[in-house]
């Protein structure tokens, strides 16, 4: 758990109080103990983790006065940054793929989680709602399977994020390599748009919520549209990891993309650490699921969203605080 520099700071300040004027210290000493900060890890600024992450903390501060828990967002590279700076203790808590929390949890899967070992203090709070592996590429580019992606210019994501991570395991799928690509790029998610419609790349893989920021300035910016993903191959990786159930790009939402457009995806989850004190789990939990109808109004991903779906798809535990609230609720035995 990161206590944040200004409550060491005014840990500090009640110190030197206590050496220069005595007297202030129970104040100062009480103010330090209200300030209990989180940092929850989001992802770039078009994406949905970003919003999600923000209604969080607005829903957590909403509480300050009574539990002294402060949630502040950073928007950072997404799911694999975010399991990483936990890890580390620069984030309190962060949104994250479900594929990246099974991989990194167990130590399996991309390189570096098998390099780092298993992630035996990871914790999960809850999850949160269904993302879509999609595909977005320009309408001249001639794409209109996955497949059609061999020989052409790919943004298939920055090393931070779970785009990267669900893209490579896919490309294993098909025995892809980068060379498969004309050129494969790995630009942050706020620079994929743009990119596109520059004519920099011909697609981009998002693993993300719909609707969201990036497909709508791209597809209001240039001729673009939704590739489907699916086949035999898709096939057996959905069946071979059963953490990507199938999805669909709801039609309509973005213009060049009328239909539904299938494809499979993992869910968004809310992870921490073991190191995160009970009470702080508790209260943040509660402060979500005691206001899950103005959760639920806060970004259209989260419109359906119910209590029960929410502590299922995790692989890591619950963190011991989740688990108090969900007993006390009766969501759990
Ligand atoms: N699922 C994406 C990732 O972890 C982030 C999506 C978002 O920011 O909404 O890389």
């Amino acid at each position: 758990m990161r206590i944040s520099r200004l409550a060491k700071w005014i840990g500090a300040s009640a110190l030197a109080a206590l050496l220069v004027f005595p007297v202030a210290v129970p104040k100062l000493s009480s103010i330090a103990q209200a300030a209990e900060y989180v940092t929850i890890g989001t992802g770039g600024i078009t994406g949905v983790y970003y919003p999600v992450g923000g209604a969080i903390s607005r829903l957590v501060n909403k509480g300050s006065k009574q539990h002294g828990i402060r949630a502040t967002v950073e928007s950072t590279g997404a799911s694999v940054f975010n399991v990483n700076a936990i890890r580390s203790g620069d984030l309190s808590m962060g949104i994250v793929q479900t594929d990246t929390q099974y991989y990194a949890y167990t130590g399996t899967g991309p390189e570096q989680f098998v390099k780092a070992g298993p992630d035996t203090k990871m914790r999960a709070l809850f999850s949160l709602y269904a993302e879509a592996f999609t595909v977005m590429a320009r309408d001249d580019a001639n794409i209109s399977t996955f497949k059609d992606l061999a020989g052409k210019r790919v943004n298939i994501g920055d090393p931070g994020s779970g785009n990267r991570s669900t893209m490579e395991l896919l490309m294993k799928e098909y025995g892809w390599t980068e060379d498969t690509f004309k050129i494969a790029t790995d630009l942050k998610p706020a620079e994929m748009a743009g990119a596109l419609c520059d004519d920099k790349i011909d697609a981009y893989i998002y693993v993300v919520g719909h609707p969201n920021a990036s497909f709508k300035e791209a597809s209001s910016t240039c001729e673009s549209h939704i590739v489907p993903v699916e086949g035999p191959e898709v096939d057996a990786f959905v069946e071979k990891h059963n953490f990507f159930p199938r999805a669909t790009v709801p039609g309509g939402l973005y213009k060049g993309t009328d239909n539904n457009v299938p494809t499979f995806g993992p869910k968004a989850s809310l992870l921490t650490s073991s190191d995160l004190p009970d009470e702080v789990a508790y209260q943040v939990v509660k402060a979500v699921f005691e206001n899950l109808d103005e959760f639920k109004k806060l970004h259209p991903v989260l419109e359906n969203i119910t209590p029960e779906e929410m502590l299922q798809g995790n692989t890591a535990p619950f963190h011991p605080g989740a688990v108090r609230y969900f007993k006390e609720v009766g969501l759990m035995q």
